[in-house]
């Protein structure tokens, strides 16, 4: 196999070609040295903490997918700061181990989702509360809140927030000792430890859990009916909270339905404190959704509001689901190099969209009225010019305008739409919504003009629902 430093140098080069050369020299130049090897994870020193989080926002992914390409051999690149890369070399230093082994303890047991942070958690009415208390934890472990008990539907965002205090306690103490497992993999740990007998496995586990500074099980309704697996549970639960260590727990329900748990163990949950997150409300759905566009593409506001709105009403129920009909929207249109349109999104979500949702997206006719206005009074017109049957130009522009904008906002049939602009046929209304597409890919101006005229509509229709 390759060494690190040339798998670096051959994806540098790739990347160095996709990137704007400016960017390149600021952001990669100065990545030029790799710290070690490990758990398959390349580690890459970054100067700052800003190189790293800009990078990992922007540039990991892309590096490795690039790196898949060259090695099959499956590593990923991290990246450490200078900083803690040299304290991590001197304190292996001062305990006599080689520049790798302490660390390493560290990193085996960091299998965090790296994008499950407290940065990337979006908060609103139906987490704040938790999420107060994950902040508590992670601030000060073992002092205010132990154990904490997460609970709440599935994608509701239990596993990112618990993830992110980890994340969080490693980032302020890398030597911290942070275990998540679920309690799944704890029962299929405590199986094949104990099956076989083997004092070496058994000691193993039996370390492995009590030696956390902080242990994050996730989903423990999964120990459901299992009672050795309980009883073993139990008594690393003891050790941690008698050591004084932090415990976080997520579970499906609330600590008192886990149904065949032990009296005892539903007693320790009680103990500390029992949070639960309930389903986004539409305005948390939409600034979660802005905040994943920020991973997807490069320029979030392509897409519109109504985009974002017509997804966020249609997948009300829980988060991944919500994230997945965005991730869905967007590799269609990057796939079919298609506009962030309303269409675009129906198009794209149409297996996936409960049919009473879509119907539930049609409008009225106030609406239709506002576009219309809005449109004429940009293009200096009026209202009557767009729906006469007129074919100057400076007439017809705006209503293919006005026919694009409503047959991408609105799920109404071309026949209707045709209605609303004199009676014009449904091939007259398909080919104008075509046209204005096709400008908008082609005409800067254009693409502007629309731009401004949705957000005008915006505008007025906010109004409206605000004096409704
Ligand atoms: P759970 O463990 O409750 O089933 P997850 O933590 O796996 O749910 O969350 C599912 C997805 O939704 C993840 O991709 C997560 O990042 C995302 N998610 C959930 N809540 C939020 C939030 N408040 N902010 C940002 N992303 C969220
Ligand atoms: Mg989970």
């Amino acid at each position: 196999m390759r060494s690190g430093k040339e798998l670096w140098d051959l994806v540098k080069n790739q990347l160095k070609l996709e990137m704007a050369s400016t960017d390149f020299s600021e952001i990669f130049d100065p990545i030029t040295e790799i710290h070690k090897i490990h758990n398959k994870y390349i580690f890459l020193i970054v100067p700052d903490i800003l190189t790293k989080f800009r990078i990992e926002k922007f540039y990991l992914d892309t590096m490795n997918k690039l790196l898949v390409q060259i090695e099959e051999d499956k590593h990923n690149f991290k990246l450490i700061t200078r900083e803690v890369a040299d304290k991590e070399n001197s304190d292996n230093q001062k305990l006599g181990l080689t520049s790798v082994d302490s660390v390493d303890r560290q990193v085996s047991k960091r299998n965090l989702r790296s994008e499950y942070t407290f940065d990337n958690f979006v908060t609103g009415e139906s987490n704040r509360f938790a999420w107060m208390n994950a902040i508590k934890v992670a601030e000060s472990p073992h002092v205010t809140v132990n154990p904490l008990y997460i609970f709440g539907d599935v994608g509701l965002g239990k596993t990112h927030l618990m993830m992110a205090i980890g994340h969080y306690i490693l980032d302020n103490n890398i030597h911290a000792n942070v275990v998540y497992t679920t309690a799944q993999q704890f029962a299929e740990d405590y199986f094949l430890a104990t099956n076989k007998k083997n004092i070496n496995d058994i000691e193993k586990f039996y370390n492995y859990h009590r030696s956390a500074d902080i242990l994050l099980v996730d989903d423990i309704q999964f120990l459901s009916g299992k009672n050795s697996t309980q009883e073993e549970f139990f008594k690393v639960f003891e050790h941690l909270f008698e050591t004084n260590k932090q415990i976080v727990i997520t579970s499906d329900r609330a600590a008192s339905d886990l149904e065949n748990m032990m009296a005892r163990l539903k007693s320790r949950f009680a103990w500390g404190m029992l949070v639960d997150i309930k389903s986004p409300d539409l305005n948390l759905r939409i600034s979660i959704l802005k905040r994943k566009l920020a991973f997807l593409i490069p320029n979030p506001i392509d897409v519109p509001n109504n985009v974002l709105e017509f997804i966020a009403t249609t997948f009300d129920q829980n988060v991944r689901d919500l994230e997945g009909a965005l991730r869905r929207f967007v590799s269609f249109c990057v796939s079919f190099n298609l506009p962030f349109t309303l269409e675009s999104a129906k198009q794209s979500l149409e297996g996936i969209t409960p049919k009473n949702k879509l119907d539930s997206f049609v409008t009225n006719d106030t609406n239709i009225d506002k576009i219309k206005q809005t449109v004429a009074s940009y293009y200096k017109i009026t209202v009557s010019d767009l729906e006469s049957t007129s074919r100057k130009q400076h007439i017809t522009y705006p209503r293919q305008v006005a026919i694009y904008l409503i047959r991408s906002r609105y799920d109404i049939p071309l026949k209707k739409i045709g209605e609303f602009f004199g009676n014009r046929d449904h091939a007259t209304i398909s080919h104008s919504y075509d046209k204005i597409i096709n400008d908008i890919n082609s005409n800067l101006q254009i693409k502007n003009d629309i731009n401004i005229i949705e957000s005008k509509i915006e505008e007025s229709l906010k109004k409206k629902e605000k004096n409704n």
